[in-house]
């Protein structure tokens, strides 16, 4: 299959990395020059349970000529638009497109560029990082859920979920896969900004009365607002997997941490807290701890001069 990875920062090269290698043909669409450079020149080094350097196709987006089959998106949620923008030339009426990015609401971005049935929404457990430009660190093994709009779901994109479990990514087609989506959006709207915050690992964080009431508190406005959005969360279901998640992840700093504090790059809170924040005012539901952690993170934004 020919398939475009349309943001290849950590996921992207990972994705691209393994789909490339059962046999398809993958070409990487990014806009950072010295990542695009360093791949193009030395290959992608793919680094973590493996030490391997693999030649990858890399380009611009806007460079993009051959007509889109299936295209992943794993852009960061706020250069969504701005991508899905470059690639418009490349986007026919048979184009497929899959989302993996956290957050919520980025279907409604990717409505204005791809036809309803052609949209896959997915979450996914599967990590990466990146060392440096042409550098993925890869570790671990994880999962998706997906689900297609196309009124024929699974049939629709059989051949999709096919090439993904040959490139061994573990796809589950899932039937509601909403509230799994918005089960990983409490995940990361608990401990990414939360932690960045306090600039404490997730360990660190969990660890107080205050922190769990916090916590408990952003999961209660998640769950008000989803609920009234019809979709279908269990909020003591969503605690304890939380929780759980906090338990296996407690030495790691959340990526939030990494972009604002380590590397000092803009976060996607507007899409997880702020999303919610945003939803909330929409429909008459306050939620404050949900406003009040995304003007926080703003303003640190701010105080570091990130544009
Ligand atoms: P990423 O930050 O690695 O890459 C996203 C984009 O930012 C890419 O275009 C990349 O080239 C660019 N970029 C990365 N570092 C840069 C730098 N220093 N300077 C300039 N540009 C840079 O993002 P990701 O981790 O691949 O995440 C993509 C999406 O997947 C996000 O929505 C994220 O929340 C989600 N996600 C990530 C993970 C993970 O483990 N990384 C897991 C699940 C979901």
């Amino acid at each position: 299959m020919f398939i475009y990875i349309a943001g290849a920062g950590a996921m992207g090269c990972r994705f691209g990395y393994q789909l490339q290698k059962s046999g398809n043909e993958v070409v990487l669409l990014d806009s950072w020059q010295a990542h695009i450079d360093a791949i193009k020149a030395h290959g992608l080094h793919i680094v973590g349970d493996q030490d391997e350097v693999v030649p990858m196709t890399i380009m611009r987006p806007e460079e993009a000529h051959k007509q889109a089959e299936f295209i992943i998106l794993f852009t960061k949620a706020m250069q969504l638009q701005d991508m899905l923008e470059k690639i418009k030339p490349v986007i026919g009426p048979e184009t497929k497109v899959l989302c993996l990015l956290n957050g919520l609401g980025h279907e409604d971005v990717i409505s204005k560029y791809i036809k309803h049935e052609n949209i896959m929404m997915g979450v996914t457990v599967w990590t990466a990082g990146l060392k440096g430009p042409g550098e993925a660190i890869l570790q671990g093994k994880g999962t998706i859920n997906l689900q297609s709009f196309a009124a024929a779901g699974e049939a629709a994109v059989q051949d999709i979920v096919d090439t993904m479990n040959a490139a061994g990514l573990n796809v589950i087609y899932d039937n509601d896969v909403v509230p799994s989506i918005w089960r990983k959006a409490c995940v990361n709207g608990t401990m990414n900004s939360t932690c960045a915050l306090t600039d404490a690992t997730i360990g660190q964080f969990f660890a107080s009365e205050a922190a769990i009431r916090i916590v408990k508190t952003i999961i209660h406005e998640f769950v008000l607002v989803g609920t009234a959005e019809g979709v279908k969360l269990n909020e003591q279901e969503i605690v304890d997997y939380v929780m759980h998640t906090a338990e296996i992840a407690a030495r790691h700093y959340p990526s939030m941490h990494q972009d604002l504090i380590q590397n000092h790059r803009l976060t996607e809170i507007d899409y997880i807290n702020g999303a919610v924040a945003r939803k909330g005012a929409k429909l008459g539901i306050a939620t404050p701890y949900c406003q009040m952690i995304t003007d926080l993170i703003h303003a640190k934004e701010s105080i570091l001069n990130i544009k």
